[in-house]
């Protein structure tokens, strides 16, 4: 065998991967197609370090976030990744939605947050002036994170451990062979060929096309990848710093998205999103409709009184690796090993959307913990 382990993917979560097992493990190859990490879904996104609150007990969302989110702080004061322990307020305004607001509170307690808190309207105001509310959820432990920073340390990381990561490298084909696995890729229009004994596929939104390269039905399994693209508009410089926290609405039904809220970089420049867009032909495709606006103002309004349609300008975009698709009901990751398939040693990350991000270190823990039970 060429390597002991091949991973498919640099985005955040293949270098997560890289780095947790380049501690005990050598012979690790990295395959990522385009020139550089993270800049698929990684790159794209709204660098929060989530609490965990939204997601139904026991399933893997709720515990890789609730783990991911205090190793994800632990590793940037460790390597000294910009951050900010900002906290967040999911506000209902209006008294309808308090008993949706209560069903998160209690499902975040569920899900052993302890750092959630109900506040009243006086308190909303005292505590972020310029946000309308009627009573919100308070979470102590939400934050924001430079993601290229932090994407830049686990490489390093993974490096510095004598991993390997081969770039403009794509993935176009894997077969099973004896005691593991070859994978063709193509670079620079030559295609190569690299065996391993195991592979963990972190494709992000191509992740179900590498599982039916091996051979997996990606129906009868419920692989299926949808493309819901999520956009954002940017706050004129006048709202610089215009709150403390981060602003959430009310989500909506079936988690789709978790609302178009406020979200602010680490210099305090806010933005508006992302909302759900799921996109009709699975091509990357990043742009921001015009109309979207009409749509931000109106949901951002509820939550800014005084907002102007004016003072939002549209930003970037990001498409998320949905499992679950338009209406349907929730749907966690997808971590495991293939075996039951006939694919031992295989392992297949599939619908890695939110909190990814937030869940990296935690996901690649739980990875390293099925490749020692291979
Ligand atoms: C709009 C949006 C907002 C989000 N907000 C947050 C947030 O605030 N907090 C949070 O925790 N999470 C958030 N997420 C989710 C988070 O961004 C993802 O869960 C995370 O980035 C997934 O990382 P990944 O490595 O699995 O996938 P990706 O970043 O998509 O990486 C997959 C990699 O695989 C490579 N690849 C694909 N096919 C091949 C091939 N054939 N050969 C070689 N390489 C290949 C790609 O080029 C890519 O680099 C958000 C996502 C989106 C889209």
């Amino acid at each position: 065998m060429d390597a002991k382990i091949i991973i498919i993917g640099a985005g955040v979560v293949g270098l997560a991967i890289a780095a947790q097992l380049a501690k005990n493990q050598k012979s690790i190859i990295v395959l990522e197609r385009h020139d550089n990490f993270g800049k698929d879904q990684s790159s794209r996104n709204s660098e929060v370090i989530h609490a965990g609150m939204y997601y139904p007990t026991h399933t893997l969302k709720a515990k890789l976030c609730v783990e991911g989110n205090q190793m994800l702080y632990n590793w940037c004061n460790r390597y000294r990744i910009g951050f900010e322990n900002c906290e967040k307020l999911i506000v209902a305004t209006s008294p309808e939605e308090k008993d949706n607001l209560y069903a998160i509170f209690v499902q975040g307690k569920l899900n052993g947050l302890k750092s959630l808190e109900l506040i009243s309207e006086s308190t909303i105001r005292l505590i972020e002036p310029n946000i309308y509310g009627v009573e919100a959820i308070l979470s102590k432990s939400t934050g924001i994170i430079n993601s290229h920073e932090y994407m830049q340390s686990l490489e390093n990381y993974a490096l510095n451990h004598q991993a390997i990561i081969s770039y403009n490298s794509e993935v176009v084909g894997v077969e099973k062979i004896n005691g593991g696995y070859e994978i063709l890729f193509s670079n620079n229009s030559e295609i190569y060929r690299v065996s391993s004994e195991i592979v963990i596929n972190c494709a992000g939104l191509y992740a179900d096309r590498i599982a039916s390269m091996l051979g997996i039905d990606i129906v009868e399994n419920k692989y299926e990848i949808s493309f819901a693209r999520g956009h954002y508009f940017r706050l004129s410089g006048k709202y610089r710093n215009f709150t403390t926290r981060l602003i959430y609405p009310i989500p909506e039904k079936n988690l789709s998205g978790i609302g178009i809220h406020i979200t602010k970089d680490l210099n305090g420049y806010m933005k508006l999103g992302p909302d759900v867009e799921y996109l009709k032909n699975k091509i990357e495709n990043y742009t921001i409709p015009k109309n979207r606006v009409d749509l931000f103002y109106k949901s951002a309004n509820k939550y800014i009184p005084n907002l102007k349609k004016s003072d939002l300008s549209p930003d970037q975009s990001g498409i998320r690796a949905k499992l679950q698709k338009a209406g349907e009901a929730f749907r966690d990751f997808v971590i495991q090993n293939e075996d039951k398939l006939g694919f031992n040693g295989f392992i297949n990350l599939i619908g890695i959307e939110s909190p990814g991000l937030t869940s990296s270190l935690a996901i690649a823990k739980y990875v390293e913990k099925i490749i020692t039970n291979l």
